[in-house]
């Protein structure tokens, strides 16, 4: 019997674009979950990757490491390290515990270079991978892998000698041999028999060189098949069932595309088998055809199980009907069903309550199960919900409020509320909808409310969990304040802690202490069934508060050991300032493809001078919706249903495509309902200004003899010690300070797209349908995100014109491949919100863009972006992460504002 372990690919800063920007964002606690839910999901082994350009990847890499060493659901499997650099390889495997693996070495460079890394391997306990490759290149033919892998393994395993000669003395179940799966069914004859290559080598290795492992990235087999999921899965399916058979014993997989191969269609199996083991010549056509008519089957079979004439559902009875409406989340007959169902009870003596206590309750229980499962994902539970509420929305008038109340036998009610002075709202009624799916009362209170409010509502619905949700970072302040109000006031409730800024380490640590009773994070929308449930279960509760307040204790010693990274004083920060020499040499210079005007001069001219605009002042837009539509950043669309993949490649996901799918399908169609109907208003108003820094404040002046600045920005200065040749950096060092009377400039912009969103919000929730507007708000705030970036481009092509012949596409802006960048006020570059103060007053944004700021900073409407440009070709986002007291006190200083009263703003930093 074979023992075949998966390896977890995501923590990968090439393979996902995610965790790349986590990483490069400083936000270490987001990039743990990613390795977390990998183990969750079933992964043996984490692969991490921090192999990227822009990124010190050695410092990335044993950060991560040494803070995966005290997670113990992440280290409970080993690790993985993976970069193609030995240097990283080497300090990765300096902090981890237990055994690593190394992924990877090679005969790339030779005899000498090979046994150097293996015997250090061997010397950290490490297993390594061995991928067949050579001096001459990758090994293409099964004599070449063959040949390569013999000569790997018989060096490997020869003692090592005195003086660096001999071999590396390793232990040959320590090897894994990767002998590199090729795709297959490309339409060149050389490419069919590659499977039956890795085939031949697999077992070739298990019975030449013996203990040693083999793997190899599988997905790789199936990439000529792109966009056909089917096809692939069957194609992994077989290719797995024949490499395991051969020996395989590892394998990056996608775990959740492993079909079963007895399981599958056997007229596919078969055209699948003939490609894969090279049976029949012309099979690759024959595939491509057949996987034709599977992709336009599925398609057929989707839409009848739509609202199509002919589907065979619709001749069930009316209590069928309605479990298959809502498990597939099908609204079209939802009230005629509901209502022929009820008379017929009627008629027969049964009370309207009977159609919720059966066929829904049923249709939600299974839905909730598939959910838990993991086979349904929250776009269509969503939908499933809006089955549900518009048949009970059909109900009502036919049952007394009070009986349906006490009637739906609820587990419990939850008060659900985002936090005073926030306006984010789209992760807590996505919860707020799995809760109710899953049976329990859910009392939405809305954005913005107080404490009081929530409490009250509390009382008033005898709550069995509170929970507050908020995506800024004053939020977490707010959070603290109903905590403590929690515990003045005696509650005894557990409290959830979710939205985008929270983490479990800052609910440990900074909201916990406030509270004695349970305060849980929960990190998205498919966790809050199973936190409320444990919560609240009779026989469990005890045993995950326990478990709880161990977590906490962990997290807070550990924070406690992690504070003892050092900071400098705010003196020796500004003395390690970013030098840029104003009046001689060229500045750092863009990302590797940009060739912006600025960028040219400072190649070419000495000294360096920051671009003038072609006008100074304010500039306000009416921007049309539709030419925003090609700037949209579909990544974080999904991220918002909890769908995990790479846009557009998440569409072609195994597990999660067709859910995607569907979900981008309909954010299109509803996307041209809002340009065409006009549904959304968007505003655009930005300014270019003569600015010069004084120290780590940026001078805003209205013309060009500076003097009397319009607005003072007060920036913050990063304070940990760097290694030596890093800055200790402050947005100010990108601009020329006033005393070197070198001109230089600064912008501000502020954007929206959600004016008159209310309109259509309101018509959507009279009509039951929480799914539209959950998408309307998602694409809202997409269409923000495109407008910021729409008019960061007109920006440096046209007004600043910095970078006249810049032609990058959307890919490319995404990548920020631009030259200079858009800080925003509460992102770790300027943590700082009340910039946003200073911002909407210099730009008059309530007028100009019909922008407004909550007590907290928040902006409304929430589809809003507002930040500043800084054309400097060497700018770059950065995180001042903490900061001193003496900072703290020097920014209240200049900022103007009471100590005590930064400390509340800044308090993340602190
Ligand atoms: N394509 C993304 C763009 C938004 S996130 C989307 O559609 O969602 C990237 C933006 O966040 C940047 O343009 C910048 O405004 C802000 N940002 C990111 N990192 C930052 C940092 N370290 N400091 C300040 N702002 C940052």
């Amino acid at each position: 019997k074979s023992l075949f372990v998966n390896v977890g690919e995501r923590a990968n800063v090439t393979g996902s674009r995610a965790f790349a920007r986590m990483i490069g964002e400083g936000r270490y606690d987001d990039a743990l979950t990613v390795a977390r839910q990998q183990v969750e999901n079933g992964a043996q082994i984490i692969d991490i990757n921090m192999d990227e350009a822009m990124l010190d990847s050695e410092a990335a890499m044993t950060r991560f490491l040494k803070l995966i060493a005290s997670e113990p659901d992440i280290s409970k499997v080993p690790v993985m390290i993976d970069s193609s650099r030995w240097d990283v390889i080497e300090a990765g495997l300096q902090c981890i515990q237990g055994k690593g693996v190394v992924n990877s070495i090679s005969l790339k460079a030779g005899d000498a270079e090979f046994l150097r890394q293996a015997r250090l391997a061997r010397r950290y306990g490490a297993a390594i991978v061995v991928m067949a490759f050579d001096e001459t290149g990758q090994a293409d033919t099964l004599v070449r892998k063959k040949s390569i892998c013999a000569r790997a393994y018989d060096l490997l395993l020869k003692p090592e000698g005195v003086n660096g000669e001999g071999g590396a003395g390793f232990p040959p179940e320590d090897i894994i041999f990767d002998p590199n799966i090729f795709a297959i069914g490309t339409g060149i004859d050389a490419h069919n028999h590659y499977a039956m290559d890795f085939f031949e080598a697999v077992r070739w290795i298990r019975e030449n060189l013996p203990h040693a492992h083999t793997s190899g990235g599988v997905s790789n087999v199936s990439f000529s098949f792109r966009g056909n999921d089917a096809v692939r899965e069957a194609i992994h399916t077989v290719f797995l069932y024949h490499a395991i058979r051969a020996g395989m014993t590892m394998g990056i997989v996608n775990a959740g595309m492993l079909g079963v191969y007895d399981d599958l269609d056997p007229a596919l199996r078969e055209k699948v088998e003939d490609v894969v083991l090279n049976r029949t010549p012309g099979a690759g056509e024959a595939l491509v055809a057949f996987a034709q008519t599977v992709k336009a089957d599925k398609a057929r079979e989707k839409d009848t199980g739509g609202a199509g004439p002919d589907a065979a559902w619709r001749a069930a009875p009316p209590e069928e009907r309605l479990k298959h409406a809502m498990v597939k989340g099908i609204a079209d007959f939802v009230v005629a069903d509901t209502e022929e169902l009820r008379a017929r009870l009627e008629a027969e003596g049964q009370p309207p309550l009977t159609v919720i206590e059966g066929p829904l309750m049923a249709g939600m229980e299974t839905v909730g199960d598939l959910f838990g499962a993991g086979k349904m994902f929250l776009p269509q539970v969503v939908k499933s919900a809006r089955v549900m509420k518009q048949a009970v929305a059909h109900l009502v008038p036919f049952i007394e409020a009070e009986k349906l109340r006490s009637g739906g036998a609820s587990k419990g009610c939850i008060v659900l509320a985002t936090v005073k002075g926030d306006v984010h709202d789209i992760g807590k009624n996505i919860v707020a909808v799995v809760l109710a799916c899953n049976g329990f009362e859910v009392i939405d209170l809305g954005v913005m409310v107080a404490a009081d409010k929530i409490l009250a509502a509390a009382r008033e619905h005898a709550a069995s969990v509170i929970g507050l949700s908020g995506l800024i970072t004053p939020s977490l302040e707010e959070m603290s304040l109903v905590a403590a109000e929690m515990q003045r006031q005696g509650f005894s409730v557990p409290l959830l802690i979710g939205g985008a800024t929270t983490s479990r380490a800052h609910t440990a640590i900074k909201i916990a202490p406030h509270y004695a009773q349970p305060v849980v994070y929960v990190p998205d929308a498919s966790r809050a069934v199973g936190v409320v449930s444990a919560l609240l279960s009779e026989t469990g509760a005890a045993a995950f508060k326990a478990k709880l307040a161990d977590e906490y204790t962990q997290i807070r010693t550990r924070h406690a050991e992690k504070q003892a990274r050092p900071l400098i004083s705010l003196e020796a920060a500004r003395a390690n300032a970013l030098r840029t020499d104003w009046t001689a040499s060229p500045p750092p210079v863009c990302p590797p493809v940009c060739d912006c005007a600025a960028h040219q001069q400072s190649v070419t001219a000495t000294p360096y001078r920051p671009p003038r605009p072609q006008e100074i002042g304010v500039t306000t837009l009416d921007v049309d919706l539709a030419a925003l539509r090609a700037y949209i950043d579909w990544g974080p669309f999904f991220q918002t249903w909890d769908l995990s993949g790479r846009f557009p490649e998440i569409l072609d996901d195994a597990l999660v495509g067709e859910a995607a799918r569907n979900v981008y399908n309909d954010a299109q169609a509803m996307l041209d309902e809002v340009i065409a109907g006009e549904w959304l208003r968007a505003r655009a108003v930005f300014g270019l200004f003569p600015a010069n820094s004084i120290g780590d404040d940026i001078a805003f002046y209205a013309d060009n003899r500076r003097v009397a600045p319009l607005m003072l920005w007060h920036g913050l200065r990063q304070q940990h010690e760097h290694a030596s040749g890093k800055p200790n950096l402050c947005l100010a060092d990108y601009i020329a300070p006033l005393s070197f009377g070198v001109e230089d400039w600064c912008g501000a912009f502020a954007v929206t797209t959600g004016l008159g969103i209310e309109t259509k919000l309101a018509e959507f929730n009279a009509a039951h349908d929480d799914y539209r507007a959950i998408l309307l708000k998602a694409l809202a705030d997409r269409l923000a995100e495109a407008c910021a970036e729409w008019l960061h481009e007109r920006v440096r092509k046209q007004y600043w014109a910095y970078a006249a012949d810049e032609a990058l596409d959307n890919e490319a802006l995404i990548r920020e491949r631009y030259c200079g960048i858009r800080p925003a006020p509460g992102y770790p570059a300027c943590p700082d919100h009340t910039a946003k103060n200073g911002l909407f007053a210099l730009l008059d944004a309530p007028r100009n863009a019909g922008m407004h700021l909550t007590e907290s900073m928040a902006m409304t409407p929430a589809a809003s972006v507002a930040g500043f440009y800084f054309s400097h070709p060497g700018s770059r986002y950065f995180v001042v992460g903490k900061i001193g007291q003496d900072q703290l006190e020097d920014w209240a200083r200049r900022v103007g504002m009471p100590v005590e009263e930064a400390r509340r703003w800044l308090a993340p930093l602190l």
